[in-house]
């Protein structure tokens, strides 16, 4: 293995550099709510969206715990579980089927964790806009993370990541989200 570049641990958990981090500073900040800005279908690619249902999308996250981890939000605006209706909960839960599948035929995970943080405390980044996250977990990671104390390594490159992914949901795209899993 190639020798690691030296950080600074300081306690927290720390991510290796990586080029797609260097161009995210360069850009400009996209302003208010990353998931509300994402509400055409122009710049999927450079938003990282893979894929549109009528009530949700899926976008991958820039700063991911494992190659892979897949964010899916719905369009509405909200924070609270309790506004969303029944037609929402279902797409919603169906788009996160989706994705498992489509990481599973795409990166073959041993595991996933897959989890929503809802408020600041609970570590949400965006906490205004309710999101989920499908994070794809190999036996191992976690020692590996261990053994590199707290450094987590992203050895695929985003759009890579993105190229993998996006035909698997091209292929369904069109059909019936719920009824029709990958
Ligand atoms: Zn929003």
């Amino acid at each position: 293995m190639r020798a690691l570049p030296k950080i600074d641990r300081g306690g927290s958990m720390e991510r290796l550099w990586a080029p797609w981090r260097m161009e995210y500073i360069i850009n400009d900040k996209p302003s208010g709510c990353i998931f509300c800005s994402a509400e055409t279908s122009e710049r999927d690619r450079e938003r990282l969206i893979l894929h549109r249902t009528p009530l949700s999308f899926v976008m991958m996250n820039r700063y991911p715990y494992t190659n892979g981890h897949l964010l899916v939000a719905p369009y509405r605006h909200t924070a609270d579980l309790n506004e969303l209706d029944e037609a929402e909960m279902l797409d919603l839960f169906a788009t996160v089927r989706l994705c498992r599948n489509a990481l599973q035929s795409t990166a073959s995970p041993q595991g996933f964790n897959i989890g929503i943080n809802l408020g600041r405390a609970a570590g949400a980044g965006v906490d205004e806009h309710l999101h989920l996250h499908i994070v794809p977990r190999w036996n191992g990671d976690t020692n590996f993370m261990s053994v590199l104390d707290d450094v987590r390594v992203m050895p695929e490159n985003l759009i890579t990541t993105y190229e993998r992914l996006e035909p698997v949901f091209a292929a369904i795209r069109g059909t019936d989200n719920i009824s029709r899993p990958l």
